[in-house]
């Protein structure tokens, strides 16, 4: 089940949103610093403390683990392999 959210915008794509869902969990419980991926256009983004979104920056990235630098890289493809399916960004 998606987690509720403040109204947000990617700030790569100006996708709006109000949830989030996790491959990993049906009941995610994300959180200020947890990372996630925008569902139109893929960019990966950290929840800031009143959790609206910023763009994860290069030296976040470095800092995540291999693991998980692994589940955002999966599922940014998973995104574009939707999008190019639906035959691109709309
Ligand atoms: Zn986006």
């Amino acid at each position: 089940m998606p987690q509720p959210l403040p109204a947000g915008v990617c700030p790569c794509c100006g996708h709006d949103f109000d949830c989030t869902a996790s491959l990993e969990t049906d009941t995610p419980t994300l959180g200020p610093g947890d990372v996630a991926v925008c569902i139109r256009c893929g960019v990966a983004l950290r929840f800031n403390e009143d959790m609206t979104v910023r763009r994860l920056s290069a030296a976040e990235w470095l800092r995540l683990s291999r693991l998980e630098q692994r589940a955002l890289s999966d599922a940014t493809a998973m995104v574009m392999a939707y999008q190019v399916a639906r035959g691109g960004l709309q």
